[in-house]
């Protein structure tokens, strides 16, 4: 998506090695225009697929879930919590995911309430690194007995390897824009194919 790489560029703050800082429009303070091109993006690229729910996890993935599901229908958002609770209740889909920025483990659940068997689900998010976050809302999905349709990433760090680990195991990913490289504070992105 051009006009997202070219904000990148612009406005995007490399911090050591592999941190990528968009907290001026996308995490922190919000450009609610380029969210709204990013809704249309992402029903662009799944709009032949059947979405009942669209699944994020807290809190920067949130706003964005909403204006996908405004392209869709305007179907229901759930958000998976993080806790570092252990005595989790039976109630809820949880899931350990570790943290790469935060450098520990934390449980991501669910309510059983309001993911269900059957149900076809679009999972969003902000980053893709190591996908160590979208494999935790993977394996909940399969707790419930629902089917993940896709997942739609606004920034992979490509060089994390994440993004192709998810593709080699089938999961229709779509990524708005890949940054191969930042080295020396430099972003390159990924041509796409
Ligand atoms: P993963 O689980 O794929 O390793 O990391 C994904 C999660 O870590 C995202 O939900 C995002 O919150 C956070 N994250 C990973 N890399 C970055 C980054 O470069 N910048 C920011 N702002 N968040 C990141």
């Amino acid at each position: 998506m051009e006009l997202l790489k070219k904000r990148i560029l612009e406005d995007g703050v490399v911090i050591g090695k592999d941190i990528l800082k968009v907290d001026s429009f996308l995490n922190h303070q919000i450009d609610v225009a380029l969210f709204d091109e990013i809704g249309k993006a992402f029903k662009e690229y799944f709009k032949d697929k059947k979405i009942d729910k669209i699944l994020t996890i807290e809190a920067s993935g949130i706003g964005l879930a909403c204006v996908v599901a405004q392209r869709f229908g305007c179907v229901p958002v759930v958000f998976a919590k993080k806790t570092s609770a252990l005595n989790l209740s039976a109630d809820v889909y949880h899931s350990e995911v570790y943290s790469f920025t935060k450098q520990r483990s934390y449980n991501v659940m669910v309510s059983k309430k309001y993911l269900h068997q059957g149900e076809n689900i679009l999972v969003i998010d902000d980053f893709l690194a190591n996908g160590k976050a979208i494999l935790g809302l993977s394996d909940i999905i399969d707790q419930a007995g629902a089917t993940l349709q896709g997942v739609g990433i606004v920034i992979e760090k490509g060089f994390q390897g994440g993004g192709d680990e998810v593709r080699s195991m089938g999961i229709d990913l779509k990524s708005l824009a890949i940054v191969e490289s930042m080295e020396d504070g430099k972003i390159l992105f990924r041509e796409e194919i």
